[in-house]
């Protein structure tokens, strides 16, 4: 079993040809709203990978938060326990232009207010296998969650996204760290040559590469590259969300961490050959003929 504790956005895109300059309007010719937010990709991502899986957050009392919970339900998620906030869901107002240059304003809304976790919530913790947290929610929130977790013997997976310094006590807590390179330099000062830098941190962690996959290591001298699938990719929206989401599965269903990290890298492989953003998001079946291949 899996819980995720995070955020859900609603994702409010306009396209147009060139994007308009402060007090203007330009005729948009195309306008997509897409369910998202990491935490409820991470959910959805593990959900399709094949765990029992739970989120945790806060949607708002809006007509988003009722798509972005209905979401979440028809993706195979247990979304019983989502807290429902007077007030609006988190949103990104996100424009685009035809060379895909894009503004955006994400307010939090709701997930700014998913602070002090309940008992149920606690519990959910508690009884999970992984439990795996980002950073588009109040920190306070997710150190109690794995400071939680870390007590019951649930494995905590911190995705360090959006880049941010992070309390001691929540590193303590973090048995696997996932990041990408921005990230890592936040927390490390340093750059992507120096994936081991990370342990001084953590006890474990892996760094995401993109189209050059992945490192895994750890404080036991485990120092493992782990190449990409090569896949012809078309979008690199939520690769990083199918990696975190599948590699909790697999290490959730006792397989080792690098075997896990090589999955989640086919898994970050096929959502980058697909358009979109959570509806990208694999199925297992789809993770494992790329793993096998
Ligand atoms: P983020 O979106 O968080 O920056 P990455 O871009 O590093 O994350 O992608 C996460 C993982 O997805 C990578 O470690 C890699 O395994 C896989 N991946 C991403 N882009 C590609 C690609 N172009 N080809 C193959 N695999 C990819």
């Amino acid at each position: 079993r899996v819980v995720v504790a995070g955020s859900a956005n609603m994702d409010l895109v306009g396209i147009a040809p060139r994007l308009p300059q402060p007090g203007e309007t330009v005729l948009g010719t195309e306008f997509l709203q897409m369910p998202g937010g990491k935490g409820a990709n991470q959910a959805i991502a593990a959900a399709r990978a094949g765990a029992q899986t739970c989120f945790l957050g806060a949607i708002g009392s809006d007509a988003f938060g009722v798509t972005l919970k209905a979401r979440l339900g028809a993706s195979g998620v247990d979304a019983s326990r989502v807290r429902i906030v007077y007030g609006t869901s988190g949103v990104a107002v996100i424009m685009v232009d035809t060379r895909g240059e894009n503004s955006i304003i994400a307010t939090p809304g709701a997930n700014a207010a998913f602070t002090r976790l309940t008992d149920q919530e606690l519990a959910a913790v508690r009884d999970a296998d992984v439990l795996v947290c980002q950073l588009e929610i109040p920190v306070e929130t997710v150190t109690e969650a794995a400071i939680t977790a870390r007590a019951a013997g649930t494995r905590v997976i911190l995705n360090a996204a959006p880049a941010q310094t992070l309390p001691a006590e929540l590193l303590a807590a973090v048995d696997l760290l996932v990041v990408n390179e921005g990230e890592a330099a936040v927390i490390t000062g340093r750059g992507r040559d120096e994936p081991r830098a990370l342990l001084d941190h953590v006890t474990r962690a892996v760094l995401t590469l993109g189209g050059e996959g992945a490192c895994f290591v750890d404080r036991d001298g485990t120092d493992l590259r782990v190449p990409a699938f090569p896949v012809e990719a078309v979008d690199s929206t939520a690769a990083g969300d199918a990696f975190t989401g599948a590699l909790a599965v697999a290490w959730g269903e006792g397989r080792t961490l690098p075997d896990a990290v090589r999955w989640a890298a086919a898994a970050g492989a096929a959502c980058v050959r697909r358009l979109g953003a959570s509806n990208s998001l694999p199925m297992r079946a789809d993770i494992d003929a790329l793993y096998a291949s």
